[in-house]
């Protein structure tokens, strides 16, 4: 749970931590544009709060959790019910920060796929169809999530976040695809070097931010 004092109301307070309701950033229908998934369209519910910091963070306004409304999941039943596609990518802030069960099963009993991005800081929780781990080295992943992970992402800022990454891959199981992916800011400087990386070592793949270049949420 995160360590921001949200102001909450006792009964509110339970269900926060019930997972009953959550706070809820933002809500779109758009395209995967990371990872193994890029490019299929999925419904993304960011989740507001993270206690991460990561210095180069582009949703910096999701770090606040006390300045996203609290929402009853149930509610998001409206949003989901005309979607044609079937997967739901429940995103952050950090998700893991919060009790995820009641949201999984809430989507998976509307017939959704449940995809998760996280940084593995907290235990997680919930029953998910497709695990994203993006490690970050504020606030490292637990160890519990390493073999559950079906993607390990690692965004890279600098040559040494290489030799991190291996850190991690070393610890995830067989299964798990794994990605770089350039941090955005510095995507002109660090992209030669990832090539030049995945061409020498094949069991990783690149991840671009390809809805940046779409132009798209
Ligand atoms: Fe931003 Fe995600 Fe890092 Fe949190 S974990 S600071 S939301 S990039």
């Amino acid at each position: 749970m995160l360590s921001q004092e949200i102001n909450l109301k006792a009964e509110e307070k339970a269900k926060l931590e019930s997972g009953e309701m959550l706070p809820i950033m933002e809500h779109f229908y758009t395209i995967q544009g990371e990872g193994a998934n890029s490019g299929q369209a999925a419904y993304f519910i960011r989740v507001g709060g993270c206690d991460v910091g990561c210095h180069w963070c582009d949703v910096k306004e999701s770090w606040d959790a006390s300045k996203h409304p609290l929402v009853p999941v149930k509610d998001l039943e409206i949003f989901l019910k005309d979607i044609p596609a079937k997967d739901v990518v429940i995103t952050g802030g950090e998700p893991t920060h919060y009790n995820l069960k009641y949201l999984c099963d809430f989507l998976h009993e509307k017939g959704f796929r449940t995809f998760i991005e996280t940084s593995g800081a907290d235990t997680l929780t919930g029953n998910w169809n497709w695990i994203c781990l993006s490690p970050k080295k504020t606030s490292p992943p637990v160890s519990t999530i390493y073999p559950l992970a079906d993607e390990l992402k690692v965004i890279v800022f600098n040559q040494h976040d290489l030799q991190w990454a291996e850190e991690h891959a070393a610890k995830v199981g067989n299964k798990c695809k794994l990605y770089l992916q350039p941090e955005w800011s510095k995507n002109e400087e660090i992209m030669p070097l990832l090539v030049d990386y995945v061409m020498k070592n094949p069991k990783w793949n690149i991840s671009l931010q390809t809805h940046k270049y779409m132009h798209i949420p």
